[in-house]
């Protein structure tokens, strides 16, 4: 049984007092988050206030990036120590801002996932196709090609756990969602990939999110999909109330599943 996980991803938005505002309304649901786990990716500016405010919490802590490098002449970059240092337990990685916007390679991602390994920081690796390569019939190749990739030479025990999060570009920030069948085919077909060129038991136990458009509205159809085990949400993560209201959904949608 894999436990659902709803992780907030707050891009390039609040400042340290935005974060503060946020944490203040935000309600600490001890007995909702011991069903779904709930991380928060705030600004590397808000990460120390964030993670200060939630540890010892339920709610886990997480960064937006990181360099593969523990330190040294990387003007601009961050490294995985000092985010280790602030609490973080999650790195997102991959996400299609940076590949397509700061053009990040599949082999740079890789060097990436490693790296949080090493540091003990858990990947959430996003995939997904843009909307010329779905118009081509491209979904499965390009996310296919993308884990393959982007998890080469990972151990398997280190594979099952971390999370992987199918986020179609054309449905991020958009406005419009993938339907819950779309989603859960291509995860479901993600499932097999994995299960065929990685490992059997890490394709059982990986847990695979949907990210794109999610919304306090639209969470529990994808949560009562077999194969999707959570959401990486943008927009819908900024307000405490809606971000609470999806994680309410996500236990609704499961336990109706
Ligand atoms: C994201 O940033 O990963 C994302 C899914 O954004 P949104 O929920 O706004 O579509």
């Amino acid at each position: 049984m894999r436990k659902p996980i709803i992780i907030a991803n707050w891009k390039m938005y609040k400042t340290v007092e935005e974060g503060r505002k946020f944490i203040a309304e935000f309600p600490l649901d001890k007995e909702l988050f011991s069903e779904v786990e709930v991380a928060i990716c705030p600004t590397f500016t808000a990460l120390q206030t964030v993670g200060e405010v939630f540890r010892n919490t339920d709610v886990k802590l997480g960064a937006q990036n990181l360099y593969p490098v523990d330190e040294g002449a990387f003007t601009g970059e961050i490294s995985p120590v000092m985010l280790k240092e602030l609490g973080c337990s999650y790195v997102i990685l991959g996400h299609s801002e940076r590949r397509h916007i700061l053009n990040e390679t599949d082999s740079f991602i890789n060097r990436k996932v490693k790296c949080a390994f090493k540091h003990e920081l858990l990947p959430i690796l996003c995939i997904g196709e843009t909307l010329e390569e779905r118009q081509k019939g491209k979904t499965e190749e390009v996310c296919i090609h993308q884990i393959i990739e982007g998890l080469e030479d990972i151990d398997t025990k280190d594979l099952a756990r971390m999370v992987l999060a199918y986020e179609p570009v054309w449905a991020i920030g958009s406005g419009i969602n993938a339907s819950a069948d779309e989603a859960e085919e291509t995860i479901a077909l993600i499932r097999d990939v994995i299960g065929e060129n990685l490992d059997k038991e890490v394709a059982e136990k990986m847990r695979i999110q949907y990210g794109g458009s999610v919304k306090p509205g639209n969470i529990k159809e994808f949560m009562k999909k077999e194969n999707i085990d959570g959401a990486l949400v943008g927009g819908a993560s900024l307000k405490a109330d809606s971000f609470y209201e999806i994680i309410k959904g996500a236990r609704g949608g499961k336990e109706e599943e």
